[in-house]
C-alpha cells in the first residue's frame, strides 16, 4: 500500500485498488506504471487530499492465479468479517473517491456501470471524457464499487483486457485509458434519478458453430458444414465489452456483451 499525501484544502480522498481478483495481473502493472508517472501524480496531489494505492490486495491469490483469497471472492467482502477486508473497509469508510481496477478475458476497456439510481451521472462523466462504458444491470450488489455507492462514495470498476498473465498489448492499451479515468475522476458529479440509459445487450448464438468478429465489426459464424453466415448485429457507435471467450458457441449461448451506443 502506498499513501501521498496531496492538497490540505481538497475534500477529497482517492482510493485506488487493484489484485482485488487474483488472476487479474494485468490491473497491478498498470497500477504500477500510473504510480510512477510524476506528472500523473502531481496532478492527482492538487485534487485530493490524499491518495491510497493498493497495488496487490489479494496477495495470496495473485501468487497462486486464484481470483478468490482462501476461497473468499473479495469483491463479495460486504458479507464477511474478517481483518483484511475489515482494512478494505475502513478505507473505503475514509474515501470519496473510489477505482476498483478488474480485468476479464477478451474484453475491451471500460468502466462498468451498475444501472443504478447513480448511474446516468457515470454515464454522462464517461461520454464527456471520451471513456468506454458498459451499463450492466445483472449486477452484485455485495461488490465494493456498489457498497461503497450506498455509502455515497463516487466509485467505479474499471475493467481491462486479460486475465491469468500479461500481454504488454494490453497493459498499453489500458493504461491510456485509465489515465483519462484517474485524470479526470475528481470532476465526476453524482445526481440521483432514475436511470434514463440503455443497459448491456447481450447478443446470442442464433446457430450452432464457430464465432469471430471482422475487421468491420460484423459477427460472423462458421457452421460446421462449412457455410459462414455474417451478422450486422452492431451499429458504428456500438461499442464491444466483451469478445468471444471461445471458438464454439450452442445456439443460445451469449457471444458479445456489447453496449448500444447512447445519445445524450
Ligand atoms: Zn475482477
Amino acid at each position: 500500500m502506498k499513501i501521498i499525501l496531496g492538497n490540505p484544502k481538497s475534500k477529497k480522498r482517492l482510493l485506488v485498488l487493484a489484485g482485488v481478483h487474483g488472476n487479474e495481473y494485468t490491473p497491478c502493472i498498470v497500477l504500477n506504471n500510473i504510480m510512477q508517472n510524476e506528472s500523473i501524480i502531481s496532478l492527482l496531489r492538487e485534487q485530493y487530499k490524499s491518495i491510497t494505492f493498493i497495488y496487490n490486495v489479494n496477495n495470496d491469490g495473485l501468487k497462486n492465479n486464484t481470483r478468490e483469497y482462501t476461497a473468499i471472492d473479495l469483491n463479495r467482502i460486504y458479507q464477511y468479517d474478517f481483518s483484511l477486508i475489515d482494512k478494505i473497509k475502513d478505507l473505503v469508510k475514509e474515501s470519496t473517491h473510489i477505482i476498483d481496477l478488474h480485468s476479464s478475458p477478451h474484453c475491451g476497456n471500460f468502466i462498468l456501470i451498475n444501472q443504478t439510481d447513480t448511474a446516468n451521472s457515470y454515464v454522462e462523466y464517461a461520454i464527456n471524457n471520451g471513456l468506454n462504458y458498459l451499463i450492466y444491470n445483472q449486477y452484485s450488489t455485495l461488490t465494493i464499487k456498489h457498497q461503497s455507492q450506498l455509502l455515497n462514495k463516487i466509485s467505479v470498476t474499471f475493467e481491462m483486457n486479460g486475465i491469468d498473465f500479461v500481454n504488454f498489448n494490453n497493459v498499453k492499451s489500458a493504461q491510456i485509458e485509465l489515465e483519462k479515468l484517474i485524470t479526470t475522476f475528481h470532476t465526476i458529479k453524482i445526481a440521483k434519478e432514475e436511470p434514463k440509459y440503455k443497459p448491456q445487450t447481450m447478443i446470442n448464438a442464433v446457430q450452432d458453430g464457430i464465432y469471430y468478429v471482422n475487421q468491420f465489426n460484423e459477427l460472423n459464424c462458421l457452421t460446421l458444414g462449412n457455410v459462414r453466415h455474417t451478422y450486422k448485429v452492431l451499429d458504428d457507435n456500438d461499442y464491444i465489452a466483451t469478445y468471444p471467450i471461445k471458438g464454439y458457441y450452442t445456439t443460445g449461448e451469449m457471444v458479445l456483451l456489447v453496449q448500444k451506443h447512447n445519445n445524450i
